[in-house]
């Protein structure tokens, strides 16, 4: 088992497979712009598998498929179907915007999926379309429902922000009252292209986002999380479904991270807040054997970051590169 010098466990990797994405989430990226990287900067499937066999090895047992968005990366499918054939990897998650992921529901299923995170910041269409910058909403909607009726466990992910979504919070807990998905309200971050946005100043703290919850519920009561949960969870009596907040600004789960991240063109994160500490990718097209890429990886693992706050600070850069580069 990989264990950081926190004495932390360290058993899921989150892998983002592309930088591109259909929707253009203000929160996220620029609208235009964006300067997508060319075919060969980024991992080949073959170099993912690779990857993931290693860490495998090493006692990654959970992979998130991240992004930009999973499914605008072409022959995603029969990846995923070589990604549960590695030994050792008994979870395999998605996260997803849901605009091409309905017709792609059944073979998920097939393949074994075990849960698919859904980000979904809104469910009035027009302010859905003035945050994403695309008409997609129908889309997504169906795949909530195309995975709800193939029984795939769904997590909603909807990031907080003033003056934007701030009035559909209330709106999407009621989602929760007949339908058995998991919300989590997310604090925005500046992984925007640009760094902090003014508006930000106007800040939904989890505390906040559960405090407003509370007074349209006041029955609401707080679940036992799982260890590594990045998110408190919370249930209304009488709901199908729960609710959840995930301090991704404030840093507050940092303490039982076992998680480590790589971006679509290879470089490995041991934090979010992190500026990457190699490049994998490099490390295979040089030719280093699997024991040499172990051995790096293990000796960045001892030199991990104790909290977000440590990584954004040992960074040479601010944080304000966009969520698609990195997968969230
Ligand atoms: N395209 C997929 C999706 O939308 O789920 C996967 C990649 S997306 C970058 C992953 C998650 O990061 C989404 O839930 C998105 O809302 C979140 N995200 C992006 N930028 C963010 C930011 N600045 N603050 C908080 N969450 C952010």
């Amino acid at each position: 088992m990989l264990i950081d010098n926190h004495g932390r466990p360290i058993n899921y990797l989150r892998l983002a497979v592309t930088d591109r994405c259909n929707l253009r989430c203000f929160y996220c990226m620029p609208e235009e712009g964006i300067q997508y990287l060319p075919k060969p900067h980024l991992l080949s499937y073959e170099e993912m598998i690779r990857l993931c066999t290693i860490l495998a090895e090493m006692g990654i047992s959970k992979v998130r498929i991240t992004g930009g968005e999973p499914f605008v990366r072409r022959d995603i499918i029969p990846f995923l179907w070589k990604l549960s054939e590695i030994e050792g990897i008994n979870k395999i998650n998605i996260t997803t915007n849901g605009v091409l992921t309905a017709p792609l529901v059944p073979e998920l299923k097939k393949i074994g999926i075990s849960s698919v995170n859904l980000s979904l910041d809104s469910l009035d269409r027009q302010r859905f379309f003035e945050i994403t910058r695309r008409d997609e909403f129908p889309k997504v909607w169906a795949t909530l429902e195309a995975l709800l009726e193939h029984d795939i466990p769904v997590k909603i992910n909807t990031v907080v922000m003033a003056g934007k979504n701030d009035e559909d919070i209330l709106s999407m807990v009621e989602l929760a009252r007949n339908q058995n998905v998991s919300l989590r309200f997310i604090e925005e971050m500046p992984f925007n292209g640009e760094g902090l946005r003014p508006e930000q100043m106007e800040f939904w703290s989890y505390r906040r986002i559960i405090d407003l919850i509370r007074s349209a519920h006041p029955e609401l009561y707080k679940l036992q999380d799982e260890p590594n949960s990045t998110s408190y969870n919370y249930h209304i009596p009488n709901f199908k479904g729960t609710v959840g907040v995930i301090a991704a600004f404030s840093r507050t789960f940092c303490g039982t991270c076992n998680r480590i991240r790589v971006t679509p063109t290879g470089s490995f994160r041991t934090c979010l807040y992190d500026d990457g500490v190699f490049n994998v990718r490099d490390f295979m097209r040089q030719k280093l054997s699997d024991e040499e890429i172990k051995q790096r990886i293990y000796d960045a693992l001892q030199n991990r970051a104790k909290d977000g706050f440590e990584a954004e600070n040992r960074r040479s850069s601010v944080v304000s590169e966009s969520m698609t580069t990195i997968g969230g």
